[in-house]
């Protein structure tokens, strides 16, 4: 049997520029996840639930390729298992390539995401559509961004 063909690595365009030097452990008091940022991140942002603020340091490390490494196999597992979960895949359809299995998960990440933000779309254009059918006003939300003459 053939061996895969290596990949080129790619450099990420994310470690172009300023080089961080500490890799800070934040827990998010809002989902209790921590998550691993660098000095760079300003505002911290929790990686499980977005949240921007009350974000509390709870270790800071020298970067290093091994803290780099632990982090992110840390979260990449944490990442997988709940998207594997949320996406129905089973343990044995995922990929055994570091780079595609790395690739999936992005995508899966930005595809989850983006369904969340449709469905909640979704849930408040029904949410209107009610509330227009109730007492035929217009929504003040639509008329603030539409033209006034267009609005009236
Ligand atoms: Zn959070």
């Amino acid at each position: 049997m053939a061996t895969q063909a290596s990949k080129s690595k790619k450099k990420s365009p994310r470690s172009a520029g300023r080089k961080p030097e500490y890799m800070i452990t934040y827990l998010c008091p809002h989902c209790g996840f921590d998550s691993g940022r660098t000095e760079l991140d300003v505002p911290p942002v929790c990686f499980y639930c977005d949240a921007k603020t009350g974000l509390v340091e709870i270790k800071r490390e020298k970067l290093s390729a091994e803290v780099m490494a632990n982090r992110m196999k840390l979260v990449t597992d944490r990442m997988m298992d709940n998207l594997r979960k949320a996406w129905g895949i089973s343990e044995k359809e995922w990929p055994q390539d570091p780079e595609q299995e790395m690739l999936l998960l992005e995508t899966m990440a930005k595809g989850k995401k983006f369904q969340d933000e449709i469905e909640e779309m979704g849930e408040k254009m029904k949410r209107r559509e009610k509330e227009k059918g109730k007492k035929e006003g217009r929504d003040p939300l639509l008329c603030r961004h539409l033209p006034r003459h267009q609005a009236l």
